[in-house]
């Protein structure tokens, strides 16, 4: 089994008010050869991303690839799509490059797309985390998700773009029928797919202890949030979770690929 791990861990950095650990890796599964999927790790700006590919003849990888890369040079380069913006530097830019990032994969994954005949219809997932002081800017796009840990509890930050999701949300589809919906992989939003694309965002607070998890539907599709949830309340690691979920994502199957990240905020020393 192959695996793609990335471990940063940077407890020296200036003026941060929570200290961060973090890992990720990813899995192709026990089913699928390639894998599609994408993240990134990067504890000393504070940004954490998993992309969940599509698209036949390799594009899928290719589209996931773009979406991480942009996104981080976009956070860590302070490359931006506003090069007149005077703000560039100021404590909201962080954000504003975060979401640029994303606009901008949007725009080449769709160009891409459509000068390859082999590449039309690529697209991507993307569910990112960019931590602040005591806060992160949470964005997504598709049915990768961010969880929170907090005093034992795990809520979904993320509310899934996909077909099951919006069944659910009209009352057509009972939460517990999604395991067994014929169409729970068709997802109504992703990055690349059209000229621009809308990008859900939300901000919420973060404190000493609490744990943030991103990861593709190739984990939450194949491990429930009661498992998950024991998971981070019960291994510490960062890089021990991720391996304890991405084997019982296997161990259910693993029908697809699985990538997970997992964070861990603490006081600083
Ligand atoms: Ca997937």
């Amino acid at each position: 089994m192959s695996h793609r791990v990335a471990s940063i861990q940077d407890p020296s950095l200036p003026e941060r008010a929570l200290d961060i650990t973090a890992h990720g890796a990813t899995d192709a599964g026990r089913v699928r050869r390639a894998n599609e999927d994408g993240f990134c790790v990067l504890a000393h700006v504070g940004l954490f991303v998993v992309a969940d590919g599509m698209g036949g003849a390799a594009a899928g990888e290719v589209a996931s690839r773009m979406l991480v890369d942009n996104v981080r040079r976009a956070v860590e380069d302070g490359e931006t799509t506003w090069p007149t913006d005077t703000s560039v530097n100021g404590p909201e830019s962080g954000p504003r490059r975060f979401l640029a990032g994303v606009h901008r994969a949007n725009r080449r994954i769709h160009a891409l797309g459509r000068a390859d005949g082999r590449k039309r219809g690529m697209g991507t997932t993307f569910a990112g985390v960019l931590v602040l002081d005591r806060c992160a800017v949470i964005a997504h796009v598709g049915d990768s998700r961010v969880y929170r840990l907090r005093d034992g509890e795990l809520e979904l930050m993320t509310s899934d773009h996909s077909l099951a999701n919006e069944y659910v949300k009209l009352g057509v589809l009972r939460p517990d029928q999604i395991a067994t919906f014929s169409r729970r992989n068709v997802i109504t939003r992703a990055v690349g797919i059209d000229e621009s694309v809308e990008v859900d965002l939300k901000i919420v607070d973060l404190r000493a202890g609490d744990a943030i998890m991103l990861c593709s539907d190739g984990l939450h599709g194949e491990v429930g949030d009661d498992e998950i949830a024991a998971v981070l309340r019960s291994v510490p690691g960062p890089e021990e979770a991720v391996a304890a979920l991405i084997e019982l994502a296997n161990a259910h199957g693993g029908s697809d690929n699985i990538t997970a990240v997992v964070v861990r905020l603490a006081d600083a020393p």
